[in-house]
Parts: C-alpha cells; sequence; structure tokens
C-alpha cells in the first residue's frame, strides 16, 4: 500500500543574503529527512520511534503533501504520490491519505461545532451536502469513536483531550481513508487516557482494514499499536523489524539505549540506564555514523564511514559492529 524509497527534505536555512555577502557566512542546509525508505503493507502498522529532533514529524508531513521531498519517492496503491498531488488526481489521493495531529488542542478550530469540524471535510470532498445527509454521517462518526450524537453541538473546549483526539479521529475518518498518518496521536494526553484512545484506533483498524504509519516518541506506544518499527536517528532509520524481534532482539546500540530506559513491571527496584547523551546538533551532524559520539562500541571505521542500512537475519539495521559481528 505505501512504499517510501530513499525518501529526503531538506531545509535551506542560511543567514539572510546580505549578513552572508557581508560576514562571508556559508549557506546552511538542514538534513531532516536524509534517505529513508520503508513499505507498509495494507492493513499493517508500521511504527516510527526516535527522539525529538530526529526527522519523524517530516517524514509525516512528506506523506501527506505538506512537504515535497528534495529527494526520493513515495509511493501509494501503486502511483507515484507527489506526482498525484501535484496532478489533478491530488483530491482524491487527500481523501485517501489522512492525517491526526499531536496536539487535539491545537488542530480543532476552537469557534466551531464538533458537528462543523467533522462535517467539514465531507463537504471539500462532496460525500455529503444537504444537512440531515451531513448530521446523520456525522453521528456515525462520533458512533465510532465512542462518543454520542448530541456531542455534535458541542465546542471542542467542552471535552477533554481523549475525547478532543477521538474528534480529530473521526474526522480524519470522515473520507474513509484509507491510510492513517498518526503523529504523536497520544502524547498530549494522560497515561490512562493513552489507551482508551490507541485501542480505539486498532478496533477502527481491524474494522475499517485502514493502512497506519504511528509517529511516537513513546517505545512503548509503539510496541502497542505496530507489526514493524522503524527508530529513526538524525534523520535515517537504523534499525527496521517486526516488532516482537526489535524489542527481543535489538541489533542496534541506539534501539537497546532507549529499550533501557523503558521501566519494566518485573524490574521493580533496578535502576534503570537513563537515554545517553544529548542528539547532536543536526546542522552540523557528526561524520561517519552519526551516533558514534554516543555510542559505547565505535570503533575509528564508525567515527568516519557512514554504515548503510542492510538486511541481517531477516531485520535491517544500520551499524559497522553489526556488520563486523561485534554487536
Ligand atoms: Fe556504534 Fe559504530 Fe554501530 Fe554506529 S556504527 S552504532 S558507532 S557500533
Amino acid at each position: 500500500m505505501v512504499q517510501a524509497l530513499d525518501l529526503a527534505k531538506s531545509f535551506d536555512v542560511s543567514p539572510p543574503l546580505l549578513d552572508r555577502v557581508l560576514e562571508h557566512r556559508p549557506r546552511r542546509m538542514l538534513h531532516a529527512v536524509d534517505g529513508v525508505s520503508f513499505d507498509i503493507a495494507k492493513g499493517r502498522t508500521l511504527g516510527l520511534v526516535g527522539e525529538s529532533g530526529c526527522g519523524k514529524s517530516t517524514v509525516a508531513r512528506l506523506l501527506v503533501g505538506l512537504y515535497r521531498p528534495t529527494r526520493g519517492s513515495f509511493s501509494f496503491d501503486g502511483q507515484d504520490a507527489h506526482a498525484a498531488y501535484r496532478s489533478a488526481g491530488a483530491r482524491d489521493l487527500r481523501r485517501r491519505i489522512q492525517m491526526i495531529f499531536q496536539d487535539p488542542y491545537a488542530s480543532l478550530n476552537p469557534r466551531w461545532t464538533v458537528e462543523a469540524i467533522v462535517a467539514e471535510p465531507l463537504r471539500e470532498h462532496g460525500m455529503a451536502r444537504r444537512g440531515d445527509a451531513v448530521r446523520e454521517r456525522v453521528g456515525e462518526l462520533l458512533r465510532s469513536v465512542g462518543l454520542v450524537e448530541r456531542d455534535m453541538q458541542k465546542y471542542p473546549h467542552q471535552f477533554s483531550g481523549g475525547q478532543r483526539q477521538r474528534i480529530s479521529i473521526a474526522r480524519a475518518l470522515a473520507t474513509h481513508p484509507d491510510f492513517l498518518v498518526c503523529d504523536e496521536p497520544t502524547s498530549a494526553l494522560d497515561v490512562s487516557v493513552q489507551a482508551q484512545v490507541l485501542n480505539i484506533m486498532k478496533d477502527l483498524q481491524r474494522e475499517r482494514g485502514l493502512t497506519y504509519l504511528f509517529i511516537s516518541h513513546n517505545l512503548a506506544v509503539v510496541r502497542h499499536v505496530s507489526d514493524e518499527v522503524g527508530v529513526m536517528y538524525l534523520g535515517r532509520i537504523v534499525e527496521l523489524a517486526g516488532t516482537h524481534r526489535l524489542f527481543g532482539q535489538p541489533r542496534h546500540p541506539y534501539t537497546r539505549m532507549l529499550l533501557e530506559a523503558i521501566p519494566k513491571l518485573h524490574d521493580t527496584g533496578r535502576a534503570r540506564t537513563p537515554v545517553q547523551g544529548e542528539v547532536p546538533n543536526p546542522l552540523d551532524p557528526p561524520a561517519g555514523c552519526t551516533f558514534h559520539p554516543r555510542c559505547p562500541y565505535a570503533n575509528e571505521r564508525c567515527r568516519q564511514e557512514r554504515p548503510a542500512l542492510l538486511e541481517f537475519e531477516g531485520i535491517q539495521v544500520a551499524c559497522h559492529g553489526v556488520e563486523e559481528g561485534r554487536l
């Protein structure tokens, strides 16, 4: 259903031309996403995980057409999606690919009723025009996310965070999409509410055969919803594997570091190893493996040569240590 091939996005963050000329300052490019490839089969979920600033949200925006890639391609259901976003078929593609944003407080118009919010994509895509047909469909969508019809006349501020995110999901589902790009959909919610929203999303996926790209910095959340997980670091995928495999037998030192930091129920009292070090400045990434300043297994090759994402026993890892059999 979804195939990203060597997808890259750079932003020109150079100082203004006058400053560059007068102060001899060079042009600067931020490589937010630098050659990301993955496939997602219909009805499956790929989780993308990594610390903030690793480029996962830029991947989301590339897939929904908010950004144009600097390099690479993204195909959706057999068609070149980025060409389609610029063609007469863009409307149909936008109907089929929807996005759920992180912050349900910011992504819902506070002056609109829930009915107007959920009905907007229906009207936009010409899927329902008459008042009673629109109301019937909005009511159906609200019920599908565990809300009730009388919620239609309320405003976003009258709901809790979890309920607002359900409204966002109802709006995203309005156009009968096939693919949902979910960018940290539960990060702004209390832990107790996160599970409810995640379970609703999983139920909807089962009922409607939806395909998800699920982005989160929270490995526990990604584990709960994903069939496969890609771990991102400074704009690249460093490990891509089935969820059970990745959590049971992580290979990349960065994946191991992230997993070490998760509290485990049966290890009460064990000292957790926090995630070590800082993510380097993406404007000036380290040479070789960009993880080498934080990696306890780095050697001279790691400091000079960038590791490629290679297949090892059914998983993909970008690490010289794994390739050399040291890890
Ligand atoms: Fe560590 Fe080297 Fe592997 Fe990078 S390539 S993660 S520095 S062992």
